[in-house]
């Protein structure tokens, strides 16, 4: 809820999801998607709300003749035609008639009697048993948002790759793709409505070093475009119209943290090694083969994670195996000697190429994603696994496979890797036949069976994103219930131990690239859970290091001891957190 002060301020408080502080204009990306004015109407203006509806219908169908004319061209008339279903929606006399009927009884303003009617119709649809029908309801959805945004003079969607002045960025959601566009330079930062810490587009906020906050509930509403705030990525508040004393105090934790860059700096070149010796490798995630080089500054030992699915979203048709090739080439070029571990393609959740690559599910995260997709899609995996092998001979480069939940997928991406060995080897291809595999360990059902998996791998790299989600059934997308995504829930450190255990027996290397590893708080607890590797966003790594040569790895094993007999997520939580703030207090100063 937004608290209006005195002074004139208003304060929306969300989730800080990346640290930082900006203060710009503030840009609302989806303001019709929540405010259908309702407005009545007199007898004299009905008959020009009728014709501005028949204007947006006319204005849609010719905007989804175009989509359509696009996609026969670039995918074939096959595909093309799921917009048929879109433009019968426009044309369905009994809606029409209705909306029409509203407006001349009920004398209201034309997106207001459409939206009411759409609603109904698409609630109806979509409870009922007929799978065919229930998809309608997604169509009508769909169909609705577009006329919406004609009536509402909204245009073309603002283009964030392009935009004329900086500002912060309001919106309900920012998908990843929306997200991977963003003008580095001109979003000073950004807040949605809904999302969590572990979103895919909080963690590209933390990439990118873009301020962030998610879950400011219904934000655009209180919201004007043109506003003055200030974004605190640090504590999770939007501030419209700052005062002067309150751009004082910020003014105050910036220089604060900006004298706290020059000292982590200073850590970046040297060697995470704790107070009594314990040495801890420290890599980067990344998310384009061009990031590569920032890594190199950035003190890491090399990409613990590369996530693949940014070269296949926000285009049309996948990057066929040279495109790929190219791509991992170049980024195992910059890093030698240091290692590339090369995600396979975790496409699905919430990174989607586009609505054709993998239809609506009910339950995205729990369905056809990562290596599913792959194993069923042998062509768009081949293609990647023949350029990563091709690319092995350039640099240090090692295979992952994402979202393995049993034996047998990690078996059979295994075959397909010996069998496009056997490929190139015939066709003369050369490339690394000692590639090391790994397998991510995200589920809990892989975690709970990793004696099985280390025999057939050479590390695992623990997915604490997802292995969180999955474990505690904890949509991480899901503002509502994020307080109970717990990363020290006595479950999944125990899930964690048990992995490194099962490793110590095969001698199988154990990294962590969810979003655990980044978060300083954590990192004490998962030295002393035993994990070889921390692997996190680029801008995190130098306070990752200066913790880490400030810890002791006998405390942090003391806090482990301490977490695996614990029943309480609450009590690990705050004795790791202490032990963290004990060791380096000034990475924790960011309160104003
Ligand atoms: C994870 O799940 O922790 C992970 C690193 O993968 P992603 O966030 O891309 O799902
Ligand atoms: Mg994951």
């Amino acid at each position: 809820m937004a608290e209006r002060l005195h002074t004139g301020e208003t304060i929306i408080r969300g989730i800080p999801v990346s640290a930082g502080v900006c203060k710009g204009k503030i840009l609302i990306l989806d303001k019709s998607h929540h405010t259908i004015e309702h407005r009545a109407i007199s007898e004299t203006e009905v008959a020009r709300e009728i014709n501005r509806f028949q204007h947006a219908l006319v204005q849609t169908r010719e905007q989804l003749l175009e989509v359509q004319r696009q996609l026969t061209l670039s995918l074939g008339p096959g595909q093309a035609s799921i917009f048929d279903a879109h433009l019968l929606v426009l044309e369905d006399p009994s809606l029409i008639d209705e909306v029409v009927r509203v407006i001349e009884q009920k004398k209201v303003n034309a997106e207001h009697a459409f939206h009411t009617v759409t609603e109904r119709y698409s609630a109806a649809l979509a409870k009922v048993e007929d799978d065919y029908l229930r998809e309608r309801a997604a169509d009508m959805r769909d169909v609705s948002a577009r006329v919406l945004n004609h009536l509402l003079g909204g245009g073309d969607p603002v283009d964030l790759g392009k935009l004329s002045e900086p500002c912060i960025i309001i919106s309900h959601d920012l998908t990843p793709s929306k997200t991977a566009q963003i003008d580095r330079k001109n979003v000073l930062g950004f807040a949605t409505e809904i999302g969590s810490r572990t979103s895919h587009t909080a963690i590209m906020a933390r990439s990118f070093r873009i301020p962030a906050i998610v879950g400011l509930k219904n934000a655009s509403e209180v919201l004007q475009n043109g506003d003055y705030a200030l974004l605190d990525g640090f504590n999770g508040v939007l501030i419209i119209n700052p005062t002067d004393q309150t751009l004082f105090e910020y003014g105050v934790l910036v220089r604060k943290q900006d004298s706290l860059e020059e000292k982590l700096r200073d850590a970046l070149q040297q060697p995470a090694i704790t107070l009594d010796n314990h040495r801890v490798f420290i890599s980067a995630n990344i998310e384009q083969a061009t990031d590569a080089e920032r890594v190199k500054n950035s003190g890491a030992e090399g990409v613990g994670l590369f996530r693949t699915e940014y070269l296949f979203i926000n285009r049309e048709l996948p990057p066929n195996e040279e495109e790929q090739y190219q791509a991992y080439r170049q980024a195992a070029e910059t890093l030698k000697p240091d290692p590339l571990v090369i995600r396979t393609l975790d496409l699905g959740g919430d990174k989607l190429m586009s609505s054709l690559a993998i239809p609506h599910e009910m339950n995205p995260f729990l369905g056809w994603r990562a290596i599913r997709y792959c194993l069923q899609h042998e062509e768009i995996f081949r293609a990647q696994l023949r350029a990563i092998l091709r690319a092995s001979v350039v640099g240090n480069i090692k295979i992952m496979y994402p979202m393995i939940s049993g034996l047998d997928e990690l078996t059979q991406a295994n075959a397909f890797v010996a069998q496009y060995k056997i490929e190139l080897r015939k066709e003369g291809i050369p490339f690394d036949d000692k590639i090391e595999v790994g397998a991510m360990i995200e589920t809990p059902s892989a975690a709970l069976i990793t004696d099985a998996l280390a025999k057939r791998v050479q590390f695992f790299s623990l997915g604490t994103n997802d292995l969180i989600q999955y474990t505690l059934a904890v949509d991480r997308m899901n503002e509502k219930i994020a307080h109970l995504y717990e990363p020290t829930h006595p479950a999944i450190v125990r899930l964690i131990k048990r992995t490194v255990d099962a490793a110590r027996q095969q001698k199988v290397w154990v990294s962590v690239c969810g979003e655990m590893a980044g978060d300083t708080t954590l990192v004490p607890l998962l030295i002393g859970l035993g994990v070889d590797e921390l692997s996190a966003a680029p801008p995190l790594l130098a306070q990752i290091k200066f913790l880490v040569r400030r810890l002791k790895l006998s405390d942090t094993q003391e806090l482990a001891a301490f977490a695996l007999e614990s029943e309480s997520a609450t009590e690990i939580l705050s004795r790791s957190v202490a032990l963290a703030q004990r060791a380096a207090p000034s990475l924790f100063d960011t309160k104003k």
